[in-house]
This record gives structure tokens, sequence and C-alpha cells, in this order.
């Protein structure tokens, strides 16, 4: 079962900032990695509070190579490199209990 914290973005990770993501899948055709999820239904399962999904994708989210070639493509700016940094310190803190 999918459990929705409708206060994953604010409590856990404040200065996570995809809004004005418009799901244009720029990132994930110039993604090097071919990373399948990222970053456009990973943004999405995070504005959704869906931190459940978040956390089993932990695995795509590590080897991002935060090349910033998708970033620099983005029509809408987003910090996808940020993003997912933030999402790793959440995902290494929650459930690696690392940096308490
Ligand atoms: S390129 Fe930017 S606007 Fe397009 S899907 Fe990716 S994050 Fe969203
Ligand atoms: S920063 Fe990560 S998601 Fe973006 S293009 Fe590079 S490897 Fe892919």
């Amino acid at each position: 079962m999918t459990i929705i914290n409708i206060s994953f973005v604010e409590s856990a990770i404040p200065r996570f900032d995809a809004a004005a993501c418009m799901n244009c899948g720029v990132c994930t055709a110039l993604c090097p990695m071919e990373i399948g999820p990222l970053p456009r239904m990973l943004f999405r399962q995070v504005i959704l509070g869906l931190e459940d999904k978040v956390i089993e994708n932990a695995d795509t989210i590590f080897s991002c190579l935060l090349c910033k070639m998708c970033e620099a493509n983005c029509p809408a700016g987003v910090p996808i490199a940020e993003n997912l940094r933030l999402l790793r310190n959440h995902i290494n803190t929650t459930v690696h209990g690392l940096g308490r």
C-alpha cells in the first residue's frame, strides 16, 4: 500500500524545487546513464508525497552522475542535480542513519 506523506517536501526536504517541471522529457532523453525514472517521475513522486516510492528508487538516485546534462538543457530551469543531492542526503539520514 502506498502511503502519502503530504508534508514530505516541506518537512523533510524544504529546499527541494521541482514546481516548474512540465514533464517535457528532455532530461530523460539526454541522460547519459539512461536513468529511466529520473528526474520526471521521481520529482512527481516527491511533490505528491510518495516517500516510500522515492526511497524505493534509492539505487537509481545514487546512480546519477550529477553531470547536469539534464539540468543544462531543462527548459524550466529546474535545479535537477541539487534536487537529487538533497534526496540523497534525505535517504542517507533517514534510511542509512548517517549525519544524525
Ligand atoms: S527537462 Fe526539466 S521540465 Fe523537462 S521533465 Fe526534466 S525537469 Fe521537468
Ligand atoms: S545529472 Fe543525473 S539524471 Fe541528470 S543527466 Fe546527469 S546522470 Fe542523468
